[in-house]
């Protein structure tokens, strides 16, 4: 491999980033496909003239799992994380869809991952048991440099592999995990829900979840924006034990 460093230079980040590109989503939504059970068609003023109904309804829809209503609405991210983030989010199958940047038709930038400060770095415990605690300076200065050198390597051997005339779908190969990718994610308030209870840590969840943090600061900004959209559904999720519908 040659010595020198080709092409541009490695950055590295410990956030993540999600963007609300567009939506279609409001707890009035909520409301108009229930409501066709028991009142046919409503219009706005009908449906919002009671906000005590309103929320009665959106609770009890919650509370007894009816999930259905809950996905007549449309929420489209632009996430930015590393592609070890990715893999675990497209696992959810169900009520979501997905688009990422493509290694093969374009050439990957060097924005590579390392923790940040806060991030606990030491796991004590067994599968499913585990506790996170926080690193030493020592530690994270063993984890940032390792990082950074072995993401400096990967991406030389990238830009060399290109540079010699290979394909980038082959030359993609040798780069690792922490890389950052971009994708569109579209969910409804439904699946939204249903990632959130597993991905998210969170005091009034009845069932814990243990995710990898990376993910679960994607689920946070993802929540962050949900809430501003369906307040009235997001505090009935809230207040049934962040179990999704
Ligand atoms: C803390 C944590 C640790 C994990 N560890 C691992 C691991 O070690 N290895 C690993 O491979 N994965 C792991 N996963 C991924 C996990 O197994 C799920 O694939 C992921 O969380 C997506 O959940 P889901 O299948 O419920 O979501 P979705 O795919 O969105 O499905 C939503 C719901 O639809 C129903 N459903 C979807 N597909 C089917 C189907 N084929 N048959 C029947 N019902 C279906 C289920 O009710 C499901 O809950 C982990 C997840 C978490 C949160």
């Amino acid at each position: 491999m040659k010595s020198e460093k080709a092409g541009p230079e490695p950055s590295f980040r410990s956030d993540v980033t999600v963007e609300l590109v567009k939506h279609s989503a409001s707890d009035t939504d909520v409301l108009w496909a229930a409501r066709v059970s028991t009142a046919g068609e409503q219009s706005l003023d009908e449906l919002t003239k009671d906000p005590e109904r309103s929320k009665g309804l959106l609770n009890y829809l919650m509370r007894d799992r009816h999930g259905s209503p809950f996905e007549h609405n449309s929420m489209t991210f632009f996430v930015t994380a590393p592609i070890f983030a990715f893999r675990e989010f497209m696992r959810h199958r169900v009520g979501w869809s997905y688009n990422e940047e493509s290694g093969r038709y374009r050439e990957l930038r060097p924005v590579f991952y390392v923790p940040g400060e806060d991030r606990k770095l030491v796991q004590r415990g067994r599968p499913g048991k585990y506790e996170f605690l926080h690193g030493t300076p020592e530690q994270h200065k063993t984890v940032t440099e390792a990082m950074e050198e072995s993401y400096r390597r990967s991406y030389a051997a990238y830009q060399e592999m290109l540079e010699a005339g290979v394909a980038r779908e082959v030359a993609r190969a040798t780069l690792p995990v922490g890389l950052f990718s971009s994708m569109y994610a579209t969910c409804n308030a439904r699946s939204l829900m249903h990632f959130l209870g597993l991905r998210t840590q969170h005091e009034l969840a009845k069932v814990p979840s243990f995710p990898q943090r990376e993910i679960e600061m994607v689920g946070e900004r993802m929540e962050e924006h949900w809430r501003h959209l369906m307040p009235l559904t997001h505090a009935a999720f809230n207040a049934n034990g962040r179990v999704a519908p």
